[in-house]
């Protein structure tokens, strides 16, 4: 068994769905495919979940019949097109199939409900934006089948068997397991019984392709949940770990993991092999290549985990796990943007900072604020933060604490893994430099924004 992984950016047209068919067409092994909500249509769902739980019932449904026209053209051009048999797309106007109108009208039902309290705002944000993913699944495998690549939607709130920590569930592998190897192994049988058969009508027997949603399972009570965004790269991985695959591939809009963002520095470069452990510290640094959870279920089993080019489907990409020939030479940068430095001082000179630190940290708690970078002189200390909407808040109470605050907004914190002399050269000086830092690996400054 392998598994796919295809992101909204890879499935946000008609094209899309015909390329992904493309790269699963001569898959003859065991396949299960993960296909998250097309295009940008979480975002779009969750401004439909946020009018709906403000009560504006009229706009909540009118935002969701946006998503509706969306999936429609991808629709019509799918099943419209000279690539599905004229069975299918011979009759004029192209019809939508049953079971995608059938999830508009549920999906609709559902924000015909009374306005639910605020509380439970989360448990209905799952229950909306997983349409994203139910539409995109149902109109990919609807589309396979269509054009001859067999294969079983399956719904993952079957599978997932998650907490209900809606919004960030986590998932309960133990269980998850055993019911992703029932619906592989009925597949299975059902191969075996039609293969002896005489003439079972019109059963096609098993198919050895699946397709199902990333980001969402169900909690115990049944109710859809959510494992965060960006998380249908965790969804592969934790089916790749039940199922024992034998590798996962991430099918994604670059050549394989590069060693920068190329839309920000021109100079990035291909990075052909990475460990477990290089992968976790590039997504935790901020690197947006793959979700940070995905990487500890693939350890566990040692599954090799391929960041594949969308547009080609026979370039290799790059390989994560465990042992690699050799370790990466380049450098990695990582750019952390929307940064605001702060320089604090206690305002009576004391030379003790150490003991003021304690005081300062816990003003930033109380915001929810956590320090990207801090610098220590003898009477200051600098500190990088995101971006926060409470900056004045924060910079009044470290004031009402004794404390002198200066900042600099629109900064961003540039971080260099594995820095060379030139990178020292090109990126450690300057006057556009406000602070910088450096360890025998690792080189992080804080400069103006230059994105
Ligand atoms: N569709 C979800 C999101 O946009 C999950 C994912 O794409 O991984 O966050
Ligand atoms: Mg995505």
């Amino acid at each position: 068994m392998k598994v796919y992984k295809f992101g909204g950016a890879s499935v946000r047209s008609a094209e899309g769905v015909r390329n992904l068919r493309h790269i699963v067409e001569d898959e003859r092994g065991g396949l299960f495919v993960i296909v998250s909500a097309m295009g940008k249509t979480t975002n779009a769902l969750e401004t439909v979940v946020d009018h709906f739980m403000a009560g504006r019932r009229e706009e909540a449904l009118a935002a969701f019949e946006v998503s509706v026209a969306y999936h429609n053209g991808i629709v019509e051009e799918l099943f419209g097109g000279a690539d599905v048999p004229a069975s299918v797309s011979s009759s004029a106007p192209v019809s939508v199939p049953a079971s995608v109108t059938a999830l508009y009208d549920e999906a609709r039902a559902v924000l015909a409900s009374p306005t639910p309290a605020g509380s439970d705002f989360e448990r209905w944000y799952d229950r909306i934006v997983s349409y994203g993913e139910l539409l995109s699944t149902t109109i990919v495998s609807e589309y396979l089948n269509a054009s001859g690549v067999a294969n079983r939607w399956v719904d993952m709130r079957e599978c997932f068997a998650t907490d209900d920590r809606f919004k960030y569930a986590s998932v309960d592998m133990e269980a998850t397991e055993i019911r992703l190897k029932a619906i592989v192994l009925s597949e299975a049988l059902r191969g075996e019984g039609s293969a002896s058969d005489t003439g079972g009508a019109g059963d096609a027997g098993g198919v050895n392709v699946f397709v199902g949603q990333g980001f969402i399972g169900a909690s115990p009570a049944g109710e859809t949940t959510t494992l965060g965004r960006e998380g249908s790269d965790y969804s592969a991985a934790v089916v790749a770990s039940a199922l024992d695959a034998e590798s996962v591939s991430i099918w994604k809009d670059v050549p394989g993991v590069l060693n920068a963002d190329p839309k920000i520095f021109p100079e990035s470069t291909f990075i052909p092999e990475l460990t477990y452990l290089d992968a976790i510290e590039l997504a935790f640094s901020g690197a947006q290549i793959i979700h940070p959870k995905t990487i500890k279920p693939l350890q566990n089993k040692n599954i090799p985990l391929y960041v594949r080019p969308f547009g080609d489907k026979h370039a290799v990409g790059s390989v994560i796990r465990e042992k690699i020939a050799a370790p990466v030479e380049v450098p990695i940068l990582i750019l952390k943007r929307e940064q605001v430095l702060m320089t604090i001082r206690p305002r009576d000179y004391s030379f003790v900072l150490e003991e003021k630190m304690g005081d300062i940290f816990a003003v930033f708690e109380r915001f929810g604020i956590k320090a990207n970078l801090v610098q220590t002189s003898a009477v200051s200390m600098s500190v990088s933060i995101d971006r926060t909407r409470h900056l004045d808040e924060l910079a009044g109470a470290l004031e009402a604490g004794g404390f002198a605050v200066r900042y600099n907004e629109d900064m961003e914190l540039l971080t260099v893994r594995g820095y060379t002399p030139e990178c020292l050269q090109r990126y450690g000086r300057g006057p556009e430099v406000y602070l910088a830092q450096r360890t025998r690996r690792i080189l992080r400054i804080v400069r103006p924004r230059t994105v």
